[in-house]
C-alpha cells in the first residue's frame, strides 16, 4: 500500500537534510529575518524583486526540520513567480496548514502539501509558516529595500 503520510514525511526529511536555495543571496533586494520564539527557529530570507517578479529567493539560518523544509519548499515554489501569484500561494498555503477543512490539492500546491500535515500539530504551525510570514512582509512592502550604496 502506498502511504501518503510516508511520502510527505520523506519530502520533509529530504528538504531538511539538503535544503534548496540555502545560503546568502548577495544580489538580494530585500533581506528579513524571521524568528519563532516558541521553537527557536531563526531563518533569514533573501529576495531579489525585479518589477513585480521574484527573480531569485534564498534563505539561511537554523531551525527545526519543519521550518527548514517549509522554507526550502517555499523558495522552490516561488522562484520566478510574480508577486501577485506568490501572494495567492501564500494564502492557499496558510489556509492549508490552519484549516482542517481546507482541501490538500496536490495539483495546485505541489510538494507544499507535504507540510500540510502540521495542521494536526498546532504548535508546529508557527514553524511551518515562519518563512511565509517573512516573505509576506516583504511582498506587502513592510520591509525597506536593501541599500546598495
Ligand atoms: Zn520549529
Amino acid at each position: 500500500m502506498y502511504d501518503l503520510k510516508d511520502l510527505y514525511q520523506e519530502v520533509i526529511v529530504d528538504h531538511n537534510r539538503s535544503p534548496r536555495n540555502f545560503g546568502k543571496l548577495e544580489e538580494a533586494s530585500h533581506v528579513l529575518e524571521g524568528y519563532n520564539p516558541l521553537c527557536g527557529d531563526r531563518l533569514k530570507l533573501y529576495v531579489k524583486l525585479k518589477d513585480d517578479k521574484i527573480e531569485n529567493i534564498a534563505f539561511d539560518g537554523s531551525g527545526c526540520a519543519i521550518s527548514v523544509a517549509s522554507a526550502s519548499l517555499m523558495t522552490e515554489a516561488l522562484k520566478g513567480k510574480k508577486m501577485s501569484e506568490a501572494e495567492g500561494i501564500f494564502q492557499s498555503f496558510h489556509e492549508m496548514v490552519t484549516s482542517n477543512s481546507a482541501v490538500m490539492d496536490y495539483d495546485k500546491m505541489g510538494k507544499l502539501v507535504a507540510i500540510a500535515g502540521v495542521r494536526d500539530y498546532p504548535t508546529r504551525v508557527k514553524c511551518a509558516t515562519l518563512c511565509w510570514h517573512t516573505l509576506h512582509s516583504i511582498i506587502k512592502g513592510e520591509v525597506a529595500p536593501v541599500s546598495t550604496e
